[in-house]
C-alpha cells in the first residue's frame, strides 16, 4: 500500500528554490483510492489514541487532517501563517528548510490538557512542527503526538521534536 502512495508522489526539483527537492503530494491527492489510503494510515495509527484535537499545519496539513479529524469525531485546531486568523492569537517564528516563517492559533483554541495530535504533510529539519508544538504548549494542551505523511530522514527532524511527544512517519526518504 505504501508503495502505491510513494508512486503518487513526485519529486520536482529546484522547488521553491534552487537545490530544494520537494516532494509534491498533490497527484496523490488527486487520486481517490489514494487519498483514502492515506488518511486511513493515519486513522489506523491513531483511532485508539482519545485525541481531543487535531492541529493542523497551514496548508497541507489541513487537507490530511480534516478527513481524519472527521473520522476520529474529534476537533480541528489551525495553525496558520501570520494574518490569516480573525480573533486574540500567539505566535512562534521559526526557520524554514528554505527560509523563515511564523504560525499563529487562536489562543481559545485549546483547553488545559487536552490531547492534541499534530498533522502535517512533509518532516523535513522539524522547524515548523517544533513552532507548532512551542504554541500548543503555551495554550496547555497534552502534546500526544507529532504525523506526518513523509519524513525526510536525513534532515533528522524526528531528533528534534522527539522530547515534544510521539514523532509518527510513514513513509521516509
Ligand atoms: P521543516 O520545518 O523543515 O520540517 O519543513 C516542513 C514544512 O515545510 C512542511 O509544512 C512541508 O510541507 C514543507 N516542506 C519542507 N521541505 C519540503 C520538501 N522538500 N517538499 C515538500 N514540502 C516541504
Amino acid at each position: 500500500m505504501y508503495e502505491k502512495i510513494k508512486q503518487h508522489i513526485r519529486d520536482i526539483k529546484d522547488f521553491p528554490k534552487p537545490g530544494i527537492v520537494f516532494k509534491d503530494i498533490t497527484p496523490a491527492l488527486a487520486d481517490g483510492q489514494c487519498l483514502q489510503q492515506i488518511v486511513d494510515i493515519f486513522y489506523n495509527r491513531f483511532k485508539g489514541a482519545k485525541i481531543d484535537k487535531i492541529a493542523v499545519i497551514e496548508s497541507r496539513g489541513f487537507l490530511l487532517g480534516a478527513p481524519l479529524a472527521y473520522k476520529l469525531g474529534c476537533g480541528i485546531v489551525l495553525l496558520r501563517k501570520p494574518g490569516k486568523l480573525p480573533s486574540e492569537k500567539i505566535k512562534e517564528y521559526y526557520n524554514l528548510e528554505y527560509g523563515s516563517a511564523a504560525l499563529e492559533v487562536h489562543s481559545d483554541s485549546i483547553k488545559t490538557g487536552e490531547r492534541v495530535l499534530i498533522i502535517d504533510d512533509l518532516l523535513a529539519t522539524g522547524g515548523t512542527t517544533e513552532a507548532a508544538c512551542k504554541l500548543i504548549k503555551r495554550l496547555k494542551g497534552n502534546i500526544i503526538a507529532m504525523a506526518f505523511l513523509i519524513e525526510l530522514s536525513e534532515l533528522s527532524g524526528s531528533s528534534k521534536l522527539s522530547s515534544y511527544g510521539d514523532v509518527v512517519s510513514f513513509l521516509k526518504y
